[in-house]
């Protein structure tokens, strides 16, 4: 797990040494922290990365608060002992934006459209009688775009008041019912997207 070359922690006058994090599975980098000999001694006995935060100027153990632990695999010493690269398994995001990485934009929304996209497809493919979707495809596109036709006209209502929730929950149906029409009449929403995205390059 560790090899056997010394850390020199002295190289820089604060003792403390960058750590490289990587994901042991994908091989993406995770983040970059640092670590002291305290933090490396941590990490080692609990099998939890824990850096050094110069924010903070304590040992800050990743996920301490999130509970998105890097549980560690591997560190390893670069070639002039003075960089540490550690490979983990992230429990969850990495960075506190909510993205994956600490270099990637976060994109929790659009996941999650993808996800329900997803969802509705298997609803239709594997229909099963307390699925809410499946009942909806099984009921036909003509009440399928009635339905969303409602939900349009209680987003209109909605908009009118200051209601948040309420705006906000019918805009969720009429989505959620748009999506399930894209799929009654066999297109998805990437579909719409390209159509989009040709206009917007005119
Ligand atoms: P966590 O360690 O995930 O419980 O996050 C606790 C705090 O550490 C967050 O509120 C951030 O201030 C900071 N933090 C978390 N993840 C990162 C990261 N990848 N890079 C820098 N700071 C982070
Ligand atoms: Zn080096
Ligand atoms: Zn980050
Ligand atoms: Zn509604």
């Amino acid at each position: 797990m560790y090899n056997n070359k010394q850390i020199n922690f002295q190289k820089c006058a604060d003792g403390l040494v960058p750590a490289i994090v990587q994901d042991s599975a994908t091989l993406k980098v995770l983040m970059l922290g640092y670590m002291n000999q305290e933090a490396l001694d941590k990490t080692l006995q609990e099998g939890k990365v824990t850096f050094f935060s110069r924010s903070k100027q304590r040992l800050w153990t990743k996920g301490e608060e999130s509970g998105n632990f890097l549980s560690l695999q591997e560190i390893r010493v670069d070639c002039d002992s003075d960089t540490l690269l550690i490979k983990a398994i992230p429990a969850g995001v990495v960075c506190h934006t909510g993205a994956d990485t600490c270099w990637e934009e976060s994109n929790v929304s659009n996941d999650f459209l993808a996800k329900l996209e997803s969802i509705i497809v298997d609803r239709k493919n594997n229909p099963s009688d307390d699925s809410y979707t499946s009942k909806l495809f099984a009921k036909g596109i003509n009440k399928v775009a009635q339905k969303v036709g409602e939900e349009a006209v209680e987003v209109v209502i909605e908009a009118k008041d200051d209601n948040e929730e309420l705006f906000l929950n019918e805009s969720a149906d009429l989505l959620f019912h748009y999506l399930v029409l894209l799929h009654a009449k066999g297109y998805q929403l990437a579909d719409v997207l390209s159509v989009l995205q040709k206009r917007h390059s005119k």
